[in-house]
């Protein structure tokens, strides 16, 4: 006989998504999940976000990792409130701990929050956040291979944005393959390529998910 011990651990984290859904559609504040390997960008890339979207949107970051708070630091260090979570060894974000960080922001004065979760391409996807979008960032020196290798992350992105895209002509990496592979298992999500420390395709990438927080502020 086997015990599948995932299932109501699970099952709990769909009831807290809920809840941290509810909360943030409550107080009109836009959350998207960022998902990614370690080193592919993601800090880098929220940074830039942020400077693109400061002017229109009150932003906080909620900041997953490991240990330590030097991500959370350096967003802080941009003037925007962030708050680490210290996993204290798990590899991935789960809602419980979103709903406590959603606790120490003020949602009522945001408009979007922006979730960087644990580096990992394997288990979040099994961990809803109560987010109203999933982003998955490849960089690529990781290689055009990623999307056959850990198909879940991206079938279930909403955008894909495909950073250190200046780094192309270095390294090995069949855009046109990865394009497919990406396509064959979400035909929806749109892939952006962004070189995040010098701003190029950032604009692209930033005007998509501005566009998703206005089209969830007209439905709700
Ligand atoms: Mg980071
Ligand atoms: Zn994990």
């Amino acid at each position: 006989m086997e015990i599948d011990l995932s299932r109501p651990i699970l099952a709990r984290n769909e009831g807290l998504a809920r809840k941290n859904r509810e909360r943030l559609a409550a107080a009109g504040v836009f959350a998207v999940d960022i998902l990614a390997s370690p080193g592919a960008g993601k800090t880098t890339t929220i940074l830039a976000t942020i400077e693109r979207l400061r002017d229109r949107y009150r932003i906080a970051v909620i900041e997953g990792d490991i240990a330590s708070r030097v991500d959370a630091e350096k967003v802080a260090s941009h003037g925007i409130p962030a708050v680490q979570i210290n996993t204290g060894g798990a590899c991935h974000l789960e809602a419980d701990m979103v709903g406590r960080a959603l606790d120490a922001l003020p949602l009522d004065g945001l408009d979007l929050v922006i979730i960087e979760n644990v580096g990992n391409l394997v288990c979040p996807t099994e961990f809803d956040l109560g987010q109203d979008a999933r982003v998955v960032i490849l960089s690529v020196p990781e290689g055009h291979d990623k999307p056959l290798k850990y198909p879940a992350i991206f079938a279930l992105a909403d955008a894909v944005v495909l950073n250190k895209y200046d780094t192309l002509p270095v390294f090995d990496f069949d855009e046109g393959e990865f394009r497919e592979s990406v396509a064959r298992l979400n035909g929806a999500a749109p892939i952006f390529p962004v070189s995040a420390t010098k701003g190029d395709g950032v604009a692209d990438w930033v005007e998509w998910l501005a566009g998703r927080i206005e089209a969830a502020r007209t439905t709700t």
